[in-house]
């Protein structure tokens, strides 16, 4: 076993699959994964934006101790582990109201245009061109976006008879139709954070004058709530359609209405954790006024201001906002800029992981070497290794330039470790002694290897 992984309790169980799709409301609450000891993915809900009191992690707060530890002196209430070992647990925070996902609010934009803003029904006419040619494409990115070709200049969801309130009891039989509503459809448009939907005025069928205007506003703000309405009501079957798979990723969960908090280990103290006060604050604050029976402009002025601390927390550099910023005035560092550029988890650290037995230098091709070969400088030469198991068959090689050391002289080539069976490592830097230059079989040497 790898000695810097120390043991953890967690079971281990082989990855048959990958299966990318959102987190539903449900499973950031009660999901059961691999690597959480407890059974649910939350293992708390948080309630507070203080992270201690007294000097101690406040429960049910930023720092609850359930969430892991990030103190030396403390155990996981969780999974008992010390902070080497404990990788700590989401919790998560119930919204007062639905919000929406900034990563998400274009594709809920596209999808909206897609469906009745009644019932939810997918606008396309089967029998259109359009249609059945996005419904032979197997990409869901792909098709999603043929699909809103045939159903934008849809006005209207046919199949139904207008929605005439004073001829309920018309005994019209209805038309053979894909059952849509018949209610006319907004236009949609996107800014900054809010939705917004805007009805054409409706021409008259006649030119009576004493027909009045629509009653309807025409242009109104659409609050994530309402959007989730209509995203919850699209079927399992006009999902597929759109090309999304329900099981992984229904549309309303596009929409947030628990925020998973992530553990303090991953977030020790720093914008990430503030940001999240942030958010906790502003969710009670909207708590009470809707507790209080505030009107409903105050209520949407208090849903504005969470809706653009958790747009901001996921992203803080989203055009046509303003930056959330520390009390210093600097911008807070959200979950996109960790991801993101050249020094983000992506670039950064995954694609450009430093790996053992490797490195990067200038080379240089020279009269006196090989074709096959290349020079580097001395100073990699020295410092570049590579393990080599001891065998009876090459047992006196390496012997030989374990004896030579880290500083072979001209025209020999050394060794710098030798890692006996049970894992130690011994410096060749250190070991002058050459009893301590005893190797085994199956011992590793770790080899300089140039000529
Ligand atoms: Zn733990
Ligand atoms: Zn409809």
């Amino acid at each position: 076993m790898d000695i810097r992984f120390p043991y953890s309790p967690a079971e281990v169980s082989k990855v048959r699959l990958v299966q990318f799709g959102i987190l539903s409301p449900d499973e950031i609450v009660i999901l059961a994964t691999v690597l959480l000891v407890s059974r649910q993915m939350s293992v708390v809900q948080i309630e507070h934006g203080e992270t201690t009191e007294r000097g101690k992690p406040k429960i049910g707060g930023l720092s609850d101790p359930r969430l892991g530890t990030i103190d030396r002196k403390m155990k996981c209430e969780t999974c008992t582990a010390n902070m080497a070992e404990c990788p700590g647990h989401f919790g998560h925070l119930e919204l007062a109201k639905p919000m929406f996902h900034i990563g998400f609010i274009k594709t809920v934009l596209t999808i909206m245009r897609c469906v009745c803003f009644n019932c939810s029904k997918v606008l396309a006419d089967e029998e259109d061109h359009k249609f059945k040619q996005a419904l032979r494409i197997r990409n869901p990115k792909n098709r999603l976006k043929k699909i809103l070709d045939s159903c934008k200049n849809k006005t209207k969801c046919e199949g139904g008879d207008e929605i005439d309130i004073n001829a309920q009891d018309s005994e019209k039989p209805a038309k053979k139709s894909r059952g849509g509503c018949g209610a006319q459809q907004p236009k949609l448009t996107i800014e900054g954070m809010k939705m917004i939907a805007e009805y054409k005025a409706q021409r008259k069928k006649s030119d009576d004058p004493e027909q009045l205007p629509e009653p309807v506003e025409r242009k109104q703000t659409l609050t994530a709530e309402r959007v989730l309405s209509v995203l919850k009501r699209i079927s399992d079957d006009d999902c597929r359609l759109l090309g999304l798979d329900p099981n992984y990723a229904r549309p309303d969960w596009m929409i947030l209405q628990v925020l998973p908090i992530p553990p303090p280990p991953v977030r020790p103290s720093d914008d990430l954790t503030h940001q999240l006060a942030m958010i906790i604050r502003h969710n009670e604050n909207l708590k009470r006024q809707e507790r209080n029976g505030s009107p409903a402009h105050i209520i949407s002025e208090f849903a504005q201001l969470l809706q653009f601390h958790i747009a901001t927390y996921f992203d803080n550099e989203l055009p046509g906002l303003p930056r959330a910023t520390q009390r210093s005035g600097r911008p807070i560092k959200s979950i996109c800029s960790r991801l993101k550029a050249k020094e983000g988890r992506i670039r950064g650290n995954l694609m450009g992981k430093r790996v053992d037995f490797s490195a990067r230098t200038v080379i240089t091709p020279d009269p006196t070497i090989n074709i096959d070969q290349l020079g580097v400088p001395w100073s990699i030469a020295l410092n570049l290794t590579y393990p080599e198991t001891v065998t009876p068959y090459n047992i006196e090689r390496l012997k030989e330039l374990v004896e030579y050391g880290p500083h072979p002289p001209p025209g020999k080539t050394g060794a710098k470790y030798i890692i006996r069976d049970d894992g130690q490592r011994l410096d060749l830097r250190y070991l002058k002694k050459s009893s301590d230059h005893h190797l085994e079989l199956g011992y590793k040497a770790l080899c300089l290897h140039y000529d």
